[in-house]
């Protein structure tokens, strides 16, 4: 195939209706009938990445194999196509006004007035063109964030309207999901919404062609046709998208509604028979018939918002499934837990992991579940911060380090278990300066580690700037545990584990964020198998 073909897909009426989830299933199904496919996101705030947000504003801040810090539909697109995104997956607006006043300052522009059409227009619409660059891809699908209307969103529409322009319709389409909400009192659906967000895109000189209609109940052709006549869409690309227990059942749902075959019909491409989905059925089989269940804790300090350990959860369903296990999944507070209240908190888990974090709030009830986990030989999976806290725990009671930490929480400890990278300490931005993406690691044989993986080069995706501190590698060692994965370039510790543990192991990377539905982390799978035994 010579053109690349887009597809945008908006929001209207709320934010929250899952175009990650449409966009990342009609990708797949797409891919399924034979084509190579990506999806990008663009989000319409300043900060640059979403880095430096808090999960609690945002959701996990989801890491690609190349380092860059994005949003966490990403991992959607990942865990569905099972396919790496990289830094031009995802673009913010803070991107885009960078890329620009750096070029005025340049003198790029010398003598022109910089304005948002066309400069931030033509920066948008050279990022989007960016992801289809280099032939890789016969289709790029691009999830405008936010909803229309909004006034941050409006130059990412105006870049749509102009690409719909400039390309042509079979090159470029654009599908626009609403929601049509059920009134109970009158026990009627409602496509008013819908009517108007349609309009809000018009105004802005978009017509889309496929309108993806979120609602709780099943539409019947009359609302279809409703909707159809008053927003001049076909009506056969009227689509419905009814709740459904778990995202995974969506791409087979667009598949009964036909939208792959719609969208490559309204872009002029060959349709194949039914797409093989063979693997992903096998999937959903497993999912929805677990065999066993295992409650598994989940301690963390952000645990109000399950979306911000969106990676951590996925990653659960996915090894769940592979072993035909429920997970339940019990988030609990690391605030709340106390020396004096662990026993009873983490009573009665089958497996504890213990979450990423940042800084002092809620390091007290992390430490305290990893000696839990140690002295009661429960699995336990401790992740970046999680494993720090092992090691600090393991310090304190173990090798009898009075007052051992991580420099990050306490800069004046006489034990630096956890210091601050060489390389870190020159660092004073807080923005991408992480040591981030995908690092080496070398695994020892022998150990727990690599019976998991069934091989010694691996290759993890990362997010910290301390790490474990070298000087006391022979004390650990020589008390139980060990360090059993390394980075060959630099040395970093990558993996911890107690040999003498049921399962024990912290990771200073981020297993999480390359599970997917075909390909389930094994360190999770393995992790689910130890609490089921
Ligand atoms: N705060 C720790 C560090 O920077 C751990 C980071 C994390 O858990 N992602 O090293």
């Amino acid at each position: 195939m010579t053109e690349v073909k887009y597809v945008f897909v908006t929001g209207g009426v709320t934010s929250s209706l899952g175009k990650g989830i449409i966009s990342s299933s009609l990708a797949k199904l797409l891919q399924a009938r034979g084509y190579s496919v990506t999806i990008q996101k663009l989000d319409p705030y300043i900060n640059v990445d979403p880095g430096t947000l808090n999960p609690y504003e945002h959701g996990e801040c989801y890491v690609t194999l190349d380092g860059a810090e994005t949003d966490l539909d990403l991992g959607h697109y990942e865990r569905f196509l099972n396919v790496p995104t990289s830094q031009a997956n995802n673009v913010t607006t803070g991107r885009i006004y960078q890329t620009v006043i750096n070029k005025e300052r340049k003198g790029d522009y010398l003598g022109k007035t910089v304005q948002i059409i066309p400069h931030i227009t033509d920066e948008i619409k050279r990022r989007i063109k960016l992801v289809g660059s280099g032939n890789k891809f016969d289709i790029v699908i691009t999830e405008i964030g936010g909803t229309v209307g909004d006034m941050e969103s409006l130059p990412y529409i105006e870049s749509v309207r102009q690409l719909k322009w400039e390309l042509g319709s079979r090159n470029c389409i654009v599908i626009h999901l609403t929601l049509v909400p059920y009134l109970s009192a009158s026990g009627e659906l409602k496509t008013k919404p819908t009517q108007h967000s349609v309009k809000a895109l018009l105004e802005a000189g978009i017509q889309p062609e496929i309108l993806v209609l979120r609602t709780e109940k099943s539409l019947n052709n009359d609302i279809k046709r409703k909707v159809a006549l008053f927003t001049n869409v076909e009506e056969k690309a009227v689509i419905e998208s009814v709740d459904v227990t778990t995202i995974y059942e969506v791409p087979l749902k667009m598949l009964d509604e036909q939208l792959d075959r719609t969208v490559l019909r309204k872009l002029e491409l060959p349709v194949s028979e039914e797409p093989p989905l063979a693997e992903w059925r096998e999937f959903l089989k497993r999912l929805k018939n677990p065999k066993h269940s295992v409650r598994v804790g989940l301690i963390g300090k952000y645990v109000e918002l399950p979306d911000a350990y969106k990676s951590i959860s996925e990653s659960f369903i996915h090894s769940g499934a592979r072993n035909e296990c429920k997970v339940d999944v019990e988030y609990i507070h690391s605030e709340d837990i106390t020396a004096e209240n662990v026993n009873e908190k983490l009573h009665g888990l089958k497996g504890i992991l213990v979450a990423p974090g940042f800084g002092s709030r809620g390091i007290d009830g992390k430490i305290l579940t990893a000696k839990y986990a140690r002295e009661n030989n429960i699995p336990f999976l401790g992740i970046c911060l999680g494993m720090q806290c092992a090691v600090i725990e393991f310090a304190r009671n173990v090798l009898h380090l009075d007052g051992a930490h991580s420099t990050e929480i306490n800069h004046k400890t006489r034990y630096p278990v956890i210091d601050l990278m060489e390389e870190q300490k020159s660092v004073s931005d807080k923005g991408g300066t992480m040591r981030l993406g995908g690092y080496k690691c070398s695994i020892a044989k022998g150990s727990l580690a690599h019976k998991i993986y069934g091989k010694t080069d691996i290759i993890e995706r990362h997010r910290h700037r301390y790490e474990f501190n070298d000087r006391f590698n022979d004390d650990f060692k020589n008390n139980g545990m060990v360090p059993s994965g390394i980075n060959p370039e630099s040395n970093l510790v990558e993996i911890m584990e107690i040999p003498d543990h049921k399962w024990f192991i912290g990771v200073q990377f981020h297993p999480e964020y390359s599970s997917t539905v075909v390909n389930p982390h094994p360190l999770f799978v393995n992790f689910i198998k130890a609490c089921i035994e």
